[in-house]
C-alpha cells in the first residue's frame, strides 16, 4: 500500500510526465472538481464546505459531504462520509485500489480514517491554510498534534494504566476466528 497526498496543483506529475497530455492528472482534476461541485452545493444544504469521491478504476464508488452540523455528528467529515459509503457500496472495510479526492486538504481525523481505509491514493485541491481562511480548525490541529500533549490546553489527553489494560489484546490475539484488519 502506499499513500501519496498530493495537490494536483503540485508539479510532481508534470516533471515526471513527457509535455502534453497527463491522464491521471487530468482525471484528478476531473474528480477534484466534482469533490469541490460537491463541497460547494452542501453549503447550500445546511452543510460544511467540504466534498470527496471515492473512485475506483475510473469509476465513482461514493460520494461523501460534511454532516456535522446536520447530523449532530462532529467526526461527520466529507472524507469519513465518503469512506462509510463506499464501504457499504462495496461490502469490505478496506479501499485498497481505490482514490479518494477531496476538495480540501483532509483534517487529522480524515487522513487517519484514510490510512485505516488502505485507499491508495488521497488527492485534495484546497489546503489547510484556505480552510483556516473558512474558519476551521485543520490546520490548528496539525500543529497541536506536533506539540507534546501535556502543553494541549482545550482536550486533556491522559495515560493511566490500570489493571487488565492488555486484556483485550489477549483476548483478540487468543480468539483463533479473528478478522484482522
Ligand atoms: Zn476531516
Amino acid at each position: 500500500m502506499s499513500i501519496v497526498v498530493d495537490p494536483v496543483a503540485g508539479t510532481a506529475h508534470h516533471a515526471a510526465s513527457p509535455p502534453g497530455v497527463d491522464a491521471r492528472t487530468d482525471a484528478d482534476a476531473r474528480w477534484l472538481a466534482r469533490a469541490v461541485e460537491l463541497a460547494t452545493a452542501n453549503v447550500s444544504e445546511g452543510g460544511g464546505p467540504f466534498g470527496a469521491v471515492v473512485v475506483a478504476d475510473g469509476v465513482e464508488v461514493a460520494v461523501g459531504q460534511n454532516r456535522v452540523t446536520r447530523d449532530l455528528d462532529p467526526t461527520a467529515h466529507a472524507e469519513v462520509q465518503a469512506i462509510r459509503a463506499a464501504c457499504r457500496a462495496t461490502g469490505t472495510f478496506a479501499l485498497d485500489g481505490m482514490t479518494l479526492y477531496t476538495s480540501c486538504e483532509p483534517c487529522p481525523l480524515c487522513l487517519a480514517a484514510c490510512l485505516w481505509a488502505r485507499l491508495d491514493r488521497v488527492v485534495f485541491s484546497a489546503d489547510r491554510q484556505d480552510a483556516a481562511r473558512g474558519g476551521f480548525d485543520d490546520s490548528a490541529f496539525y500543529e497541536l498534534f506536533a506539540r507534546d500533549r501535556a502543553t494541549w490546553d482545550r482536550t486533556r489527553v491522559v495515560a493511566r494504566r490500570v489493571p487488565g489494560s492488555t486484556d483485550p489484546f489477549d483476548a483478540w490475539l487468543a480468539h483463533t476466528a479473528r478478522t484482522a484488519y
